[in-house]
């Protein structure tokens, strides 16, 4: 048991008085009985997306919680994971008074977030092995600290987080443990999700923008215990999901099986990259990875990012992060995608 985690304590004073916006309708929509809606200024004349969408996700929540195995008590959606990451800053943390820790070289919007909220970034770096140094991350914090961010699979690195770090974090970090499991389903090893039960500091966020195929409808996930997920709920603006998200997540959640298969085809192609390119003299390094993508360390960064730019394939560089000199991102794409960009390298 963590013993220093109080969440009454780690709530925003503002929020906690908080009385969240609730519609006129929201106790009769599940009921099953058949009402007339002129509460809210909708325009009558039905077209399938005349009427707010369901500001609770019901439907979306009970089939979540089906896939994921999670209790629908302990998910909220949001609009895409970034607004999750949003929400919980904005939940949990004074602006200007409180802090977060980040480990980088890790995914950017942290800190963005951090910037926009107000709030104090006390960055970590990542061991040479890119693994959390759970030490200096808790010698970091002291009475304001609120959260902590491990992305495990890691972006841009791809590798997971050493489970007994994370469990060592969980057991010991004063605030919120948020684990970005962004890339979770092309990772060998199994969700947190699983042990929310156990760690009420525990705060998991999936997307269905990777593996789901999904980013252009922006639905984010976020697991953690009944309680937290309340607070969340405060917050969140009414309508944050759309009509149109809630049904494709919807089918892309019914259709679990597909996203599976073509989960096994990118993982056989994250293969295959890898080994194609493993030969290539300026490539240095090739960074094992449990995500969609692989972290390359070349030669001179800037010039075979343009290179592959004048070629028409746009990678990312991920140089200007900490323990990332000289390295390069490169997505797995379709088989003809990445046949172009292993041919294109080994032909610089
Ligand atoms: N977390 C990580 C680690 C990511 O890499 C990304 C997207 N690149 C996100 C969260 C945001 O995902 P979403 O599309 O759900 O906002």
């Amino acid at each position: 048991m963590n013993t220093l985690f109080n969440l009454d304590l780690l709530v925003r004073e503002n929020v906690k008085a908080l009385k969240p916006y609730s519609s006129a309708r929201d106790e009769y929509v599940s009921s099953g009985e058949q009402m007339v809606f002129l509460d809210a200024n909708e325009n009558p004349f039905e077209n399938g997306l005349n009427r707010y969408p369901d500001p609770h996700q019901r439907n979306l929540k009970q089939l979540i919680s089906k896939v994921k195995q999670v209790e629908a008590c302990q998910i909220l959606v949001g609009n895409g994971s970034d607004e999750v990451l949003d929400l919980i800053f904005r939940a949990f943390c004074e602006p200007g008074k409180d802090n977060i820790i980040t480990l980088p070289p890790t995914y950017g919007m942290y800190k963005v977030l951090s910037g926009i909220n107000n709030i104090e970034n006390r960055e970590v770096l990542l061991t040479d092995k890119f693994q959390p140094n759970v030490d200096e991350i808790l010698a970091a914090t002291d009475e304001n600290t609120k959260l902590l961010f491990l992305c495990t699979p890691n972006n841009p690195t791809g590798n997971s987080f050493d489970f007994e770090a994370i469990e060592r974090l969980l057991f010991e970090f004063p605030g919120l443990v948020v684990v970005d499991e962004a890339y979770i389903d092309f990772a060998t090893n199994g969700s947190w999700s699983f042990r929310l039960n156990d760690f009420p500091n525990l705060i998991v966020t999936q997307t269905l923008s990777k593996a789901f195929a999904m980013a252009g409808i922006r639905l984010g996930l976020c697991f953690a215990s009944e309680e937290i997920i309340a607070v969340l709920k405060k917050i969140k603006p009414p309508y944050n999901v759309n009509e149109l998200t809630q049904q494709k997540a919807f089918e892309a959640l019914e259709n679990y099986e597909t996203v599976k298969e073509q989960v096994q085809t990118l993982l056989k192609e994250r293969k295959r990259l890898s080994e194609a390119i493993a030969t290539i003299p300026y490539i240095e390094t090739i960074y094992d990875s449990d995500a969609n993508f692989i972290l390359i360390k070349v030669d001179d960064a800037n010039k075979r990012y343009n290179q592959l730019l004048e070629k028409g394939i746009v990678i990312r560089n991920r140089s200007t992060q900490p323990l990332c000199e000289n390295t390069l991102r490169l997505t797995v794409g379709t088989i003809e995608e990445n046949d172009k960009l292993i041919s294109t390298l080994k032909a610089l």
